[in-house]
């Protein structure tokens, strides 16, 4: 579905907004005083187009934040993940420096925006919204979210700007994945056993925004047939070699396969063993926020109890994705065969989205079974994002929450959903608004 994001400083109305517009289908999801509602993710409908509605109050980071970088913020992940924007102010402060930070974030992107002056709940007051014009994003909508003026032209707008219904499966990339590692782990041999024959690969083609080539793989997982565009490095770094300045060049385009994969394969050497260069891939792959599989290579070359060896040291030294393992020899092309659904399926837990009430039930029985501390409760979860999944929880004291809480309970999370390899994140935010 193509998604609608809502953006605005604290308090403009987005979640009035996104409750209208939602309707009896938002379910209030506990009665208790200073519990939030559901907020992020819904499906809504406006004149036959469906589309998910995102209330982006529900990523606010803590209240430590200024507000201008709290607003900007919520532009990017809004940038990052919708069609089309609605960036909603409050008509009654006008155009405040938030309202305009926002602005620049989104006018910069070249996002589809659309303009929501709310509070305009008498029709009176109407020219109000021309104040609006100043954060050039053209015409400024007057809307009243609590009393519903205006929001039928509103959604209106907003259809119109909807992506095209055919386009929407077309200009849907594919999910890619990459293989990293470093000198001489094998990744050409990989990628020419993955791509050598002609089964798997459907077209090939010259990148665009790196010089690495890209095949398009069909993968079959979960029954299902599926498409991706495998980044090739490996032949990337072969043409390095031969120029100046090597090391440099093959380390930025591996950060850059690193950063536009959803999923990094790394790939170790059974003979080498897990090495510093190593755990710096990981790191990077932790940091860019997307997820991992490892893959030790030659292991034609080694004894299964020191497979068995490394299996255990990358668990204990990449807790914190605890990435799944398969071996495999590149060269013999034992077990090669198992590299493409090894990916597939870590692609799928870091695209996954769970049903609301499924992980607020989850970590409501967590919870029982931990306490974060003496006074400390926790009152909801719930799903803010997906690639990679991210988790809220509302508690009424959120700086009460350590680290080592928050910890057990993203692990506890990764385990329950079979998200290894996959960053989780859980933020804590306050429940008192
Ligand atoms: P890259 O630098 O990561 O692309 O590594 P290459 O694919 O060029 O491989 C480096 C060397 O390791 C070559 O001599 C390969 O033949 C060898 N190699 C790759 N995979 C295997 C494997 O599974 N087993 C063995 N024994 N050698 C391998």
């Amino acid at each position: 579905l193509p998604t609608v994001a809502v953006v605005g400083a604290p308090n403009v109305g987005k979640s009035s907004f996104v409750n209208r517009v939602v309707g009896r289908r938002s379910s209030v999801v506990s009665d208790e005083p200073g519990t939030t509602r559901d907020r992020g993710y819904s499906e809504a409908e406006w004149a036959g187009r469906e589309f998910t509605l995102v209330d982006t109050g529900g990523m606010e980071p803590s209240a430590t934040t200024g507000l201008q970088a709290l607003v900007t913020l919520q532009a990017k992940v809004a940038v990052e993940e919708a069609d089309v924007i609605v960036h909603m102010v409050d008509s009654r402060l006008g155009p405040t420096e938030a309202d305009a930070a926002i602005a620049r974030e989104l006018l910069a992107s070249g996002a589809k925006v659309v303009l929501a002056v709310n509070k305009l709940d008498n029709p009176a007051d109407d020219t109000e919204r021309y104040a609006f014009y100043a954060l050039g994003e053209g015409e400024p909508h007057a809307i009243s979210a609590i009393h519903g003026l205006g929001t039928g032209d509103l959604l209106d707008r907003i259809v119109a700007l909807l992506p095209e219904e055919q386009e929407e499966a077309e200009g849907e990339p594919l999910p890619t994945l990459a293989i990293v590692g470093r000198p001489n782990a094998g990744k050409s041999t990989l990628m020419n056993a993955l791509v050598g024959s002609e089964r798997a690969v459907v077209s090939e083609m010259p990148g665009t925004t790196t010089d690495a080539v890209e095949h398009v793989v069909r993968v079959e997982d979960a029954g299902e047939e599926r498409l991706f565009t495998l980044l090739d490095t490996a032949g990337v770094s072969r043409g390095a070699r031969r120029s100046v300045g090597v090391p440099y060049y093959s380390t930025l385009r591996t950060s850059q396969a690193i950063r536009r994969a959803d999923v990094s394969l790394l790939l170790l050497d059974a003979v080498e063993g897990l090495t510093g260069a190593d755990l710096r891939l990981a790191r990077e792959i932790e940091e860019s926020g997307r997820s991992c599989g490892v893959i030790l290579n030659k292991s034609d070359l080694v004894d299964a109890e020191r497979i068995r060896e490394l299996e255990e040291e990358v668990t204990y030294r990449m807790s914190d994705l605890e990435p799944p393992f398969i071996s495999i020899s590149a060269l013999t092309g034992r077990g090669v065969e198992r590299v493409l659904p090894f990916a597939a399926r870590i692609e799928r837990a870091y695209g996954l989205k769970l049903p609301t009430h499924e992980i607020a039930e989850f970590v409501n029985d967590l919870v029982a079974r931990s306490a974060p501390a003496k006074g400390v409760r926790i009152r909801y979860a719930t799903q803010t994002g997906t690639r990679p999944p991210r988790f809220t929880v509302f508690a009424n004291r959120p700086k009460d929450v350590r680290e080592g809480y928050i910890r057990y309970l993203a692990n506890a999370i990764r385990r329950k959903y079979d998200l290894y390899g996959v960053s989780v994140a859980v933020r804590v935010k306050s429940s008192h608004r």
